[in-house]
């Protein structure tokens, strides 16, 4: 990766740019920002956000349709603030994340519960509060939450989580719609477990959903998917049981490393025209996009804090590490990593590596830069699934955070003392 020597906006990142050789974040400079809170440093693009989601909102314009967004991408309060102002609903997959939901002004009629674990204690806060739908990835799940409902006097609404069995192409561990996957109830079992809710007193059948995984680069599973939940529709219905609403799940890609996802709004152009071909255009839609609402409106900043070189590799080690930046060392996935302050001179290959006592501990491979100790890089495409995962190992405080909105910086989130990480323990 050469760093690049003109000014100029980043593959993907439309909000992060280089002007003369400084790189902002909207009209923020990031060098600045370091300067004043710190590294490691969040630093998230409202406008980025937003342009994410206008791009879904095209998609579907005219049409019957519910963005939630899947929070658990990155739930910082601030990020769900935004997305709940611009209408949106969240997908959450715990009862933390429904109390930040609610702690951020959102709509708890709008939410929808996902998850194959939920407890029954997730289940009476989430009825509590008047959740818009369960989604529900077992049948054993089913009786449990009838009689949890109805133990309140309730009804819960709920769609059944069906795994259409499409190959998604992508990481393993990001792949959630094969047989083999712990998630949702299988194709062949979905008729059953769909005329066992609806016998069950504390449940309402109002929709089906799918998800097939993440980081997605390909509209052919889609389409895939969305012809094996509408033959299911057929069936189901067939049997008397009405389905709402139909949502799509999550999953698609952003730009990472020269990757081309479809863009939201020409995704679904295709699929609606699958939807209308087949009947279904004018159902209820929803949807559950995580990361590529957010995954390219934020950046890292990171120190650099040693050069070493070595004999096979040169390593730069930097004062962000697997705790910050987990998806290198959990799905050896790739950043882009850029200096915030452009040198002239001759790059040299690095892996940048952090401070962590484990060799998992790298952010980027073979990355040609040019810098010296004290300098200040970018790690990119770093808004969704860093900071929601991030860690104390190491009794490492996390990251603060900053919301850009144009010319104003807005610290969102403090940076974890390490007073904070043990704040909770006692001695004996
Ligand atoms: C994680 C998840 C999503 C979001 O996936 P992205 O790849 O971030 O878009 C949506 N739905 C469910 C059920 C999920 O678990």
């Amino acid at each position: 990766m050469n760093a690049p020597t003109t000014p100029q906006g980043l593959p993907g990142q439309p909000q992060v740019a280089y002007a003369g050789d400084q790189l902002h974040v909207e009209g923020v400079c990031l060098s600045e920002l370091a300067r004043e809170h710190g590294t490691p440093l969040f630093v998230y693009s409202k406008a980025a956000m937003l342009s994410a989601l206008a791009a879904y909102q095209r998609g579907f314009a005219g049409r019957n349709a519910q963005i939630c967004y899947a929070m658990k991408a990155n739930s910082s309060l601030a990020v769900l603030q935004v997305f709940a102002d611009a209408g949106c609903g969240f997908d959450i997959v715990s009862g933390g994340e429904l109390a930040r939901v609610l702690a951020a002004g959102g709509d708890p009629a709008k939410v929808i519960f996902s998850g194959v674990g939920k407890t029954r204690h997730e289940m009476k806060q989430a009825l509590q509060v008047g959740i818009g739908c369960f989604n529900v990835e077992s049948e054993a799940e089913l009786d449990v939450l009838s009689a949890v409902a109805a133990d309140l006097g309730k009804v819960a609404p709920v769609s059944l989580r069906v795994n259409p069995n499409v190959d998604p192409k992508t990481h393993p561990y990001i792949s959630t719609g094969l047989k083999g996957n712990k998630f949702g109830i299988a194709h062949e079992d979905a008729q059953r477990a769909y005329r066992h809710a609806a016998s069950l007193p504390g449940l309402k059948v109002v929709g089906i959903d799918c998800h097939i995984g993440s980081q997605i680069t390909d509209s052919t599973p889609y389409l895939d998917a969305m012809d094996r939940v509408l033959d299911l529709v057929a069936d189901i219905e067939a049997a008397g049981i009405a389905i709402h609403h139909i949502d799509f799940g999550g999953g698609l890609g952003i730009n990472y490393n020269g990757d081309t996802p479809p863009e939201a709004d020409a995704l679904w152009a295709q699929l609606l025209a699958k939807l209308d071909a087949r009947g279904y255009g004018q159902r209820q839609l929803m949807i559950e996009p995580g990361r590529s609402l957010v995954g390219n409106a934020g950046v890292c900043l990171t120190e650099v804090l040693y050069l070493k070189p070595g004999e096979q590799k040169n390593f730069c080690i930097v004062d962000a590490a697997m705790n910050d930046l987990p998806r290198p060392a959990m799905y050896q996935a790739f950043h882009q990593i850029v200096p915030v302050s452009q040198h002239s001179g001759d790059g040299v290959v690095y892996d940048v590596v952090g401070p962590v006592c484990e060799s998992g501990d790298w952010i980027g491979r073979d990355r040609q830069l040019v810098v010296q100790a004290g300098d200040v890089l970018a790690v990119l495409s770093a808004g969704a699934y860093c900071m929601s995962m991030a860690s104390n190992y190491n009794t490492r405080g996390r990251a603060a955070e900053i919301l850009v909105d144009g010319t104003k910086a807005h610290l969102i989130r403090q940076r974890e003392s390490a007073f904070d990480t043990f704040a909770l323990e006692q001695l004996v």
